[in-house]
């Protein structure tokens, strides 16, 4: 049996010397008339990196979801469209704000949002589109954005899990009105817990600056609220983190990708597996490097994360279709364009994230790549 000689972990960051640096600079220096300027180095290093006009340091990307459908208005009476598998953080917001979540299909190949299910899902209440990146896949975002326009929806992005990834030229988080960014510790870039609202629309800039800063005017010393809001602003410290990291988010995101193609040299010819898809146009920076097993084997993710484990490998489940979740059991509203179950659940079932370190080296990737293969051979046993 193939064992890792080290436990081989399934995410974790990068963290060199100058992150040590700059955090230890921002809790001596970060103060007075110094506060809020690494916010403001951070916020301007993620606009340039993805080109848009805006940026706002959060606490989370959870936050910055919330204070996009805040700042556009969506409310009680009103519907989004989500994804029916993706990160619980995606929806959860759409709830805060007295919404409702509308869940539909993913594609089996990119994992993102069926274009055609969105379309039959579209109602008189319908007020936005929430599409999510996942795993650094990109949506088919112009059938987005053309079902968008054509019924007056907001568009907006989860691109926790894509920073780097591109579509024709275009960085993930520049594709709808707004988008979110997530730098968990799991993450590419990372923070410990933080997040950022990107966007090019200055109105709904300067609407998430206010509601963010509990409904104070932007640059109010007089302490008169307008309105009752949120606080979701980023402390110095973690922003002096966030420039360190973004100083290296090239080399932090080709790590990404080399650990992708480390695994598809050694998985792609394999006629049970499939990894993340890169389609013609396409950067997909790989947050996650993901296999999906052939649903024919009946191979449950579950099983195939405890045979890793049992080789000293941590993997993580494929996200499981929120229609399935215990979470979801009183939202027949949210479930009720969950048609082709076989889809989402098969890729789901399926799936599993591979490690995806910034640790992870080459002979870490071929030891998990024989674990793997070893496995899958038993499936038919
Ligand atoms: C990580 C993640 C989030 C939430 O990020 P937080 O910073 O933990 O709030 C949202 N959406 C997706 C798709 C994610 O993977």
């Amino acid at each position: 049996m193939v064992i890792a000689p080290e436990r081989i972990a399934v995410a974790g960051p990068s963290i060199t010397e100058r992150e040590v640096e700059l955090v230890a600079e921002a809790t001596r220096h970060g103060w007075y008339s110094r506060h809020y300027e690494y916010n403001r180095r951070f916020e301007e290093m993620m606009a340039g990196y993805i080109g848009v006009a805006h940026a706002i340091a959060v606490p989370h990307a959870t936050s910055a979801l919330h204070l996009i459908l805040a700042s556009l208005g969506v409310g009680p009476g009103d519907e989004v469209i989500v994804p029916d598998v993706t990160w619980i953080a995606s929806v959860a917001p759409i709830t805060y704000v007295g919404a409702e979540p509308v869940l539909v299909d993913i594609l089996p190949d990119t994992w993102c949002l069926d274009p055609a299910a969105v379309a039959a899902a579209i109602g008189p209440r319908t007020k936005a589109i929430l599409a999510v990146d996942l795993y650094g896949s990109m949506c088919d975002w112009p059938a987005l954005q053309q079902l968008a326009d054509r019924h007056g929806l907001h568009l907006i992005e989860d691109a926790a899990e894509a920073l780097g990834s591109r579509l024709n030229g275009k960085a993930a988080g520049s594709l709808g009105i707004a988008a979110a960014f997530s730098f968990h510790g799991s993450k590419t870039v990372v923070t410990g817990e933080g997040g950022m609202l990107v966007t090019n629309d200055t109105g709904l800039y300067q609407r998430a600056l206010v509601l963010c800063d509990h409904g104070r005017p932007v640059g109010d010393t007089s302490f008169l609220n307008h309105e009752i809001a949120f606080k979701y602003r980023m402390n110095g410290i973690t922003a002096a983190l966030g420039v360190a990291q973004m100083e290296r988010v090239e080399e932090l995101v080709a790590h990404k990708r080399r650990i992708l193609g480390w695994y598809r040299e050694r998985l792609a010819g394999h006629n049970a597996i499939t990894l993340n898809a890169e389609p013609e146009g396409v950067i997909n920076s790989a947050w996650m490097s993901t296999v999906v097993i052939d649903p024919a084997l009946k191979f449950d993710k579950f099983h195939l994360i405890g045979e890793l484990s049992r080789r000293n490998i941590d993997t993580r489940p494929f996200f499981s279709p929120l229609s399935s979740l215990p979470a979801f059991a009183d939202r027949a509203a949210a479930r009720r364009f969950v048609t082709d179950r076989d889809k989402g659940v098969a890729i789901a079932r399926y799936g599993i994230n591979l490690p995806s370190a910034q640790n992870m080296t080459e002979d870490k990737a071929d030891i998990v790549s024989r674990a793997l293969m070893e496995v899958l051979a038993t499936a038919n046993n």
